[in-house]
């Protein structure tokens, strides 16, 4: 679906408000800190932006981020757990201004990583760029996922393939998705006003998932570390803008 600008606009402040939940977050992460902790940070910045969450009650979700280590995947509940000393850890943030939302996500080291992780998290960031620079109106959606793709497949690592990006704005998650890797047909023309999140999930191993028994933390059926990172993006007529960039 195509935005008008005042649409735009709204979604490029519930944007920076997840550039500013990212921030926050990010800079509270060191060994000690709980998980639950970054929620609060988190949740802090929502109230004092005058936002709301759209991950909060979110088919039951009891928090406004989701946190999720090593080997988590995605969708991880802020909890008691503890970050450790070279652990990574992916943390996904989003915001609702006005009616219109924001979503967004990265993976940082606590303290000393290993270099497996920290090549980890270099590769994932590169994939989601590479997947953001295909947001050109004119090109084919499902170029965003070759391109992902491409990027984590040549440094020996794989995609995700049960989650994935979508369409974004006056819902989180809104038609069409966004596959992180090449699904064989190239998806619908894209065009200015069109705005997505992007969020490529890649693993050291192999790409297959199961659920905990929470019904929420998705994990590498292989025990490998995983990492994710995604923007909310419009296609405009200069190119992609990032609208939850810092
Ligand atoms: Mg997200
Ligand atoms: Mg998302």
């Amino acid at each position: 679906m195509r935005r008008s600008a005042d649409e735009l606009n709204k979604m490029r402040k519930a944007g920076k408000v997840v550039a500013e939940m990212h921030e926050a977050t990010r800079a509270a992460i060191r060994p000690g800190v709980t998980t639950r902790q970054l929620n609060e940070i988190a949740a802090e910045v929502l109230t004092k932006r005058g936002a709301r969450s759209n991950f909060l009650n979110y088919h039951g979700f009891p928090a406004v981020i989701c946190t999720s280590p090593n080997d988590m995947i995605v969708h991880g509940i802020p909890g008691d757990y503890t970050l450790r000393e070279g652990d990574i850890i992916s943390v996904d943030c989003g915001a609702i201004i006005e009616g219109y939302h924001g979503d967004a996500a990265y993976t940082a080291g606590v303290g000393v990583i290993s270099d497996e992780a920290t090549r980890l998290i270099e590769v994932t960031e590169r994939s989601l760029w590479a997947g953001i620079d295909q947001l050109k109106k004119g090109n084919r959606l499902n170029e965003v996922g070759r391109a992902v793709q491409n990027v984590a497949e040549a440094a020996g690592y794989s995609v995700v393939r049960e989650y994935v990006g979508h369409a974004i704005g006056t819902a989180m998650h809104e038609s069409p998705q966004v596959p992180n890797y090449w699904p064989g047909t190239p998806g619908p023309t894209l065009k200015e006003g069109m705005v997505f999140a992007i969020e490529p999930m890649v693993n050291v191993g192999s790409y297959e998932t199961y659920v905990l028994d929470d019904g929420w933390g998705v994990m590498t059926q292989d025990g490998s570390l995983s990492a994710h990172f995604e923007h909310t993006i419009a296609i405009t007529d200069n190119g992609p803008e990032v609208f939850t960039a810092s």
